[in-house]
């Protein structure tokens, strides 16, 4: 990440990835310009925040005018490191880790999972979506070969935690957790958890409870 990143908010920089997505749609679709309010539909921000967000990118939108598209496309690539490939490992080659192998969205994107592990022999030799398996004995020298730093976790649960420690040991600096475990890391590691269940749960509670709130 660049260091104007790091200086803006963590929510703001959280809504980056969202708003880089959109403008590149609208930028293939040969837009120029955007309203404050075309993209807060589009994105489900409101536009005071758009407005407050985009001003820390030093991109002030002209009353009547809009967003230039092709000036926040440049800044968003760089500020989220879009030119630059960042590699990927994904640990655990089960029904989900295979899914992820072989979801596109991930492959073109500035980051690719680059190198896969596993314990079970069947799977170790094999490649999932493109990406090689490797035996989990191998996991430090060939995260330290490929100099990989960031991992995703798809182990069974009472794994999570003794694989996360090997991560660590190898020099990994971010984990994308999708098991529901919870994980103890020394503060320099960044954890992200995605708990499929838990959001789906809370999803429905919403929708339960509150019933009338979107509308
Ligand atoms: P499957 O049907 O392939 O078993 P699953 O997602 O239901 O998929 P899980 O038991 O959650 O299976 O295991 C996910 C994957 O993690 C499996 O491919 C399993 O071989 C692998 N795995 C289990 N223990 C470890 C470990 N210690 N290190 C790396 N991978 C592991």
């Amino acid at each position: 990440m660049s260091n104007e990143l790091v200086k803006i908010p963590q929510a703001t920089a959280k809504r980056l990835p969202l708003y880089y997505r959109f403008l590149k749609n609208l930028h293939s679709s040969g837009k120029q310009k955007v309203s404050s309010a075309e993209l807060s539909e589009a994105v489900k921000v409101d536009s005071a925040t758009i407005r407050r967000d985009f001003s820390y990118f030093g991109a002030l939108g002209k009353k009547g005018y809009g967003y230039n598209v092709s000036y926040l496309l440049s800044f968003f690539r760089k500020a989220l490191d879009q030119d630059e490939l960042t590699k990927v490992a994904l640990i655990g080659v089960g029904n989900l880790g295979t899914a992820l192998l072989n979801y596109s969205i991930l492959k073109n994107n500035n980051t690719k999972i680059e190198i896969a592990f596993d314990i079970d022999q069947n799977k170790v030799g094999t490649k999932v979506g493109q990406v090689p398996v490797y035996h989990m004995d191998e996991l430090e020298k060939k995260l330290i070969e490929t100099d990989v730093q960031v991992a995703i976790l798809t182990v069974p649960v009472p794994e999570a935690q003794p694989v996360t420690d090997r991560l660590v040991q190898a020099n990994v600096k971010g984990i994308l957790n999708f098991t529901p475990a919870r994980l103890n890391v020394p503060s320099t590691i960044r954890v992200h958890h995605i708990d499929l269940a838990v959001e789906l749960q809370s999803l429905v509670y919403f929708l339960k409870h509150y019933p009338s709130e979107e509308a």
